[in-house]
């Protein structure tokens, strides 16, 4: 099993946790990324102590619980009173109740974590501008060949590529995306821009009619997250940076309380982005002969539940202890999907329900919602959860 050959397409936060994982358990890997550099977009992510697990397994937690800074009180607040409605302590409490921390991250900073990692372990294992096209497969290998002409060989294939994953149209055809109804907006506010009403609960949830917005402080309060999500039935537009103005977003979200609406018009011009959220139905399979996907190519969600890059990180460590327990690819394979596929599944379902409780709230109530910690979300270990026996059939 250690001379399996290992390719991974995608190095985003799925990709790049699947690699260090493999390395961590004595495998060599080839991670090819279509990007002409290893980065990720400026944004936040939530590092829940379910995936927290996974970091410190790995040796980067530290370095990425530092770089965060201390984390905050969670707060959701009533989309017109601007009253708080339910409270999470995140802090020790976290800690305490699931043997792990809870982060507020900036993404590049996850990123460059794991990178760094993963090129101490290795120098040579990543190719970038290696936009995966297709593949072939047979008893002996599978083939994946890129935009640039070049063709790779190797004995197994991890498809780490994202929501519109490649790889999982090659496996199983073009299947239907789903525009979700929602569009996301982002930005990232200098914390010296940010109105002081705001830091009062500087990680808020505004929920109101059809709309949330979230904000927290990334790198030791020195820049504010804010991503609105709002229903709009009408979206076309395709990609994930396409710039959107202030009035816009000021525009829908034109009933909200006035921190929030301070909040909006403190982002400066040119610095907001939108972009139309997309899911898939859970899939009843991830694996077909020598390849498997992982992370948003599996189980691509909506962001409601803070879940997605989590999920990624929980695959990553269980499939590199499905490596190491097992006598053959296909008994790795096997595992993993196993132990993976009803967690991730059933979070794809929760991620779509949380959505429509966190923008029911009514002008005459409010209905927060469940939250991804009350769906057991953090009461998973990816280090330490059992591995589902392989099936020999599959
Ligand atoms: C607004 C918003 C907020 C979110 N907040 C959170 C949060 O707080 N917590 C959380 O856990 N999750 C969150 N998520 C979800 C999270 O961002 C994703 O689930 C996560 O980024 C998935 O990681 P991935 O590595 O699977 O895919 P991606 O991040 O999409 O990475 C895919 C990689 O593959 C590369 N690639 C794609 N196609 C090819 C190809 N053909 N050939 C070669 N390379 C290719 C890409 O360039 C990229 O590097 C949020 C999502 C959104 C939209």
């Amino acid at each position: 099993m250690k001379d399996t050959r290992i390719s991974i397409i995608g190095g985003g936060i799925g990709g790049l946790t699947a690699a260090l994982s493999l390395q961590h358990f004595g495998f060599r890997v080839s991670i090819f990324e279509q990007a002409r550099e290893l980065r990720e977009i400026g944004a936040g992510v939530v590092i829940s102590p379910n995936a927290m697990h996974a970091l410190n397994f790995l040796g980067v937690g530290g370095r990425v619980a530092q770089d965060a800074g201390p984390t905050e009180l969670y707060v959701v607040r009533h989309f017109q009173t601007g009253a708080v409605i339910t409270t999470r302590w995140t802090g020790p409490d976290y800690f305490d109740r699931f043997g792990a921390s809870y982060h507020q991250v900036h993404r590049a900073d996850l990123h460059g974590a794991l990178a760094a990692a993963i090129l101490r372990n290795d120098p040579d294992c990543v190719l970038l501008e290696h936009r995966f096209e297709t593949l072939t497969q047979d008893a002996k290998r599978v083939v994946a060949t890129f935009a640039n002409g070049k063709t790779h060989a190797s004995d197994v294939l991890i498809g780490c590529d994202g929501g519109a994953s490649r790889i999982r149209a090659c496996l199983f055809g073009d299947e239907v995306v789903n525009y979700t109804g929602q569009m996301a907006f982002r930005a990232l506010v200098p914390m010296a821009s940010v109105p002081p009403s705001i830091m009062k609960y500087p990680y808020a949830m505004h929920v109101g009619v059809n709309r949330a917005l979230l904000h927290y402080p990334l790198r030791h309060r020195t820049v504010m997250n804010v991503v609105c999500l709002a229903r709009e039935p009408q979206w076309q537009d395709e990609g994930w940076t396409i710039p959107a103005t202030i009035d816009e977003v000021a525009r829908l979200y034109a009933d909200f309380h006035p921190d929030a609406l301070e909040l909006i018009r403190a982002i400066e011009p040119g610095t907001l982005f939108k972009w139309g959220l997309r899911d898939r139905e859970p899939s009843p399979q991830y694996t077909k002969g020598r390849v498997t996907m992982l992370g948003d190519a599996a189980h691509p969600m909506t962001p409601f539940l803070g879940q997605g890059a989590c999920l990624a990180i929980e695959d990553a460590l269980v499939l590199g202890r499905a490596f190491a327990a097992a006598s053959s690819f296909a008994e790795a394979f096997a595992i993993y999907e196993n132990t993976r596929k009803a967690r991730a599944n059933g979070a794809q379902l929760a991620s779509r329900q949380q959505a429509d409780e966190l923008q029911g709230v009514t002008e005459r109530g409010a209905n927060p919602g469940a939250h991804a910690e009350s769906r057991g979300m953090y009461d998973y270990n990816p280090a330490t959860v059992p591995l589902a026996l392989a099936r020999r059939d599959s």
